[in-house]
């Protein structure tokens, strides 16, 4: 299997340090806001990624961080009146209630920053023995120029790095060293104690805080998207590599491509934004999740409504299928067995499709030429039953193989639709609207005394309901 580091710049056999055991780190969102569809991509991406380590029979641990202290959250809960530490909260549920309804279900644990504090400091503490970070009036800082590797992630010389100079803070050594812990007396802050003073960490030292934790020093993945790689990813591997004396921090390090829209990539700073919950409202996640791996996770892809009905109109094609060997196979006509020439055809046709869904994603996980083999099975499928040339046991065996793929993806193709028994939130959703319309026949029958109860009762459960004047009504939940 091969996978593209950007550390090497070129694609390399994956071999994880353990035998058989995948460590994967993929820096998780700082919760300040909803996220875009953008954000989705990664996440699904590497989702994929997972999955399909899994499928290969590496055991993965998956770990993400939550960016739950910061200057965005801190801003935004000052913008809204809010605890920082409550409005976290709100939008790390919202977080992943998006990412279950993105079918993103492989992350094995979600590590908050708040809650890594002493091993944050303790990582710091060794920095600062080792001569790699220094105390100054503002805060605690890693000096770059002590660590020599420093650009070659982001393949950057040291006249590159100079035109990244751009944090001028006059208490620091040099214009580029980064913040590790960031004193803060301000009651309005969120701080800790530590032996600098009240204060809290930098972005970048939570992450390897973390992945130190539950990894150790070393580990075989880290992901991301591609803005990350600098000066965030690099920042990583000078803390850890200096705190450790131990390198490479990562063996693989694995970024994607952007998703733009009209050719700009799509951020919160230029507002070009949709946010997953929007998109959602519009278009199935099966949908999405086809239009995301319809390209390679490291080329950028272009977001427009377009390209997200024709991924939809494209994973019908393959549900159209499966529907119809299904009816197939309850359908009498349907020989049992073929001719053996047929069949062998057939089993040869089907070994040759998986053999090349196999190929196309050990390459790096070329997930749209792997797509182009389910859709080479599925026209060829498609002919030999119009031919009627195919059997019950070819018909089983096709439905399988997609059966596999479709796990891979994290993809329904079946054409029943998303799975609802799964999603339990929308099972709430559409309990409360039952509720609701019998309300309303209570109402209608002026039996105002149990209508009322029901309210009552709801908002025990903090559903509040809001009659409307033209019968049923609107619920929040507190
Ligand atoms: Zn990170």
């Amino acid at each position: 299997m091969m996978i593209h580091s950007t550390l090497s710049g070129n694609k390399e056999p994956f071999q994880p340090i353990h035998k058989n055991r995948v460590n994967l780190f993929v820096c998780g969102p700082t919760v300040y806001d909803d996220s875009h569809i953008g954000h989705a991509r990664t996440y699904i991406a590497f989702d994929v990624v997972a999955r399909y380590l899994k499928y290969r029979g590496f055991s993965v641990f998956y770990l993400q961080n939550l960016t739950d202290v910061d200057d965005k959250i801190i801003q935004r809960a000052s913008e809204l009146g809010a605890e920082p530490a409550s409005l976290a909260r709100k939008f790390e549920k919202r977080y992943l209630e998006d990412m279950h309804n993105l079918g993103v279900t492989n992350v094995n644990f979600y590590a908050r920053a708040t809650e890594h504090i002493p091993e944050i400091i303790s990582q710091i503490e060794r920095l600062m023995e080792k001569g790699f970070a220094y105390e100054t009036q503002t805060g605690v800082y890693f000096d770059e120029s002590r660590f020599e590797d420093f650009g070659k992630l982001s393949h950057q010389t040291a006249e590159d790095l100079e035109r990244h100079r751009i944090e001028p803070d006059p208490t620091k050594r040099n214009p580029g060293d980064f913040s590790l812990w960031k004193k803060r007396e301000d009651k309005e802050e969120v701080t800790w104690d530590s032996p600098w003073g009240r204060g809290r960490p930098g972005w970048h030292i939570e992450d390897t805080a973390i992945t130190e934790t539950y990894f150790g020093p070393q580990y075989d993945i880290h992901g991301g998207a591609m803005d990350l790689i600098f000066p965030h990813h690099e920042a990583e591997i000078a803390q850890m590599e200096a705190a450790s004396g131990r390198k490479p921090l990562v063996r693989c390090w694995m970024h994607t491509g952007f998703l733009n829209v009209k050719g700009e990539k799509m951020s919160k700073s230029l507002g070009n934004f949709v946010t997953i919950r929007d998109m959602l409202q519009r278009y199935d996640a099966d949908s999405f999740r086809f239009f995301v791996l319809s390209a390679h996770y490291r080329s950028p892809i272009d977001f427009s409504e377009g390209a997200l009905e024709q991924s939809r109109r494209s994973l019908e094609r393959i549900r159209q299928l499966v529907k119809i060997i299904e009816e197939q196979l309850e359908c009498s006509e349907t020989p049992e067995t073929a001719s053996e020439a047929l069949q062998s055809e057939v089993d040869i046709r089907l070994a040759e499709a998986k053999a090349k869904f196999l190929e196309f994603m050990d390459n790096d996980f070329n997930t749209p030429y792997a797509l182009g083999a389910i859709f080479e099975l599925v026209r060829d499928v498609n002919r030999r039953m119009n031919e009627k040339t195919i059997s019950r046991k070819a018909l089983g065996d096709a439905k399988n193989l997609l059966g596999e793929w479709e796990w891979i993806l994290g993809i329904s193709f079946s054409s029943k639709g998303p799975e609802p028994a799964q999603k339990p939130e929308d099972l709430i959703g559409s309990l409360i609207e039952l509720l609701i319309e019998i309300r309303q026949k209570l109402r209608d029958k002026k039996d105002w005394q149990l209508a009322d109860d029901i309210r009552n009762r709801m908002k025990e459960l903090n559903i509040v309901l809001e009659d409307a004047k033209a019968g049923g009504g609107k619920y929040t939940i507190k």
